[in-house]
């Protein structure tokens, strides 16, 4: 990688880099992450009609990929292009005098449009915003994993581990070892991988005492977006808690309630018992904490998904909230309508 990983205080406003590594919400990053997509969207669209097309929008894009610490002979290795065709594009040939030429074929525009600046694509050393991390790792504690144990799968030190879980900044590699290990571990009962009873309670006591969101306080819109509150009511009772969770184990991954009480270590009965004793006080409207996690509803981006997940083909209501959430995700890098 030839390009240089730049640290958050080092990329510039008005950067799409800016706006999805450091989630600036400025004025001038968000107007560079419209462009971003406008000038990708066209420059498809118009690659689509022509065998050649104009080649600035290409680089332009090629330009942002940069600025993400990219580096162009990784976007042509991910772009399943020689090094030689994206060279010539960017930098034309200046041995011979030739300048970058105005046009380029269709084929090699959509290839290099196809690379987005994902994590895996980035330099592992640039540094990201760490609040995702930071959410990751707590909600595993709150799951009852004991650090220890989370840091010995990523080869972490405790003292590292204790850096990590409150950085306000994080490398690409840390961001990705912790997505690993979080997507390995979330759905997983401690107690059924060598966690005992005392480093499990002490884990969760852990995270409670210092507010931990759990993992079904989040999901994958959310997670990472610092301006996300987590989808709990303050001071969830256990009962609402423990509802709210299994609730959403059922809904969202296809849990009974028999796997669901199970997995978070209570009877079935005593499950059944929170769930009615919760929906009861959401009906009573009382001062009790409200179900956070209600299940989706026609007319919710995430109900769109569910008629998806289930094969059925979405209603009008639900295409229509689908749609909405790309244009706001478009507009804004989430697709969380905010509060
Ligand atoms: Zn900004
Ligand atoms: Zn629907």
């Amino acid at each position: 990688m030839t390009t240089a990983a730049k640290t958050s205080t080092e990329r510039e406003h008005g950067t799409y880099a800016k706006y999805k590594l450091d989630f600036c919400r400025c004025y001038r990053c968000s107007f560079a992450c419209s462009e971003y997509n406008r000038n990708r969207e066209r420059a498809i669209l118009y690659g689509t009609w022509q065998p050649y097309v104009d080649a600035e929008p290409v680089r332009d894009h090629v330009r942002v990929l940069l600025e993400f610490g990219m580096g162009w002979k990784q976007a042509a290795a991910v772009a399943g292009l020689a090094q030689t065709v994206v060279a010539r594009l960017m930098y034309g040939q200046p041995k011979r005098g030739v300048a970058p030429s105005r046009g380029v074929r269709s084929k090699t525009a959509s290839a290099l449009l196809a690379v987005e600046p994902t994590l895996q694509n980035l330099a592992p050393s640039a540094c990201i915003d760490g609040t995702g991390t930071r959410r990751r790792l707590q909600a595993l504690v709150v799951a009852g994993w004991p650090q220890s144990r989370i840091g010995e799968r990523m080869a972490l030190t405790p003292g590292n581990f204790g850096r990590v879980i409150r950085a306000p900044r994080v490398t690409v590699r840390m961001a990705l070892a912790v997505m690993a290990v979080y997507d390995e571990l979330w759905q997983a009962d401690p107690r059924a991988h060598g966690v005992d009873n005392q480093g499990y309670n002490r884990a969760r006591n852990h995270g409670a005492a210092r507010k931990w969101a759990p993992v079904g306080a989040w999901d994958d819109d959310t997670i990472d977006d610092p301006a996300a509150e987590p989808d709990r009511g303050e001071n969830v009772s256990q009962t609402t808690a423990l509802a709210e969770n299994a609730l959403w184990l059922v809904e969202q991954h296809g849990y009974t309630r028999q796997t669901a009480a199970d997995r978070l270590g209570v009877s079935k009965a005593a499950l059944e018992k929170a769930i009615s004793r919760t929906s009861q006080s959401a009906q009573d409207q009382s001062s009790e904490p409200r179900l956070a996690w209600a299940p989706p509803k026609c007319g919710e981006a995430r109900m769109y998904r569910k008629h998806i997940r289930d094969g059925e083909t979405p209603c009008e209501k639900c295409k229509g909230a689908n749609a909405a959430a790309d244009r706001r995700y478009r507009l804004t890098g989430s697709r969380t309508e905010a509060a």
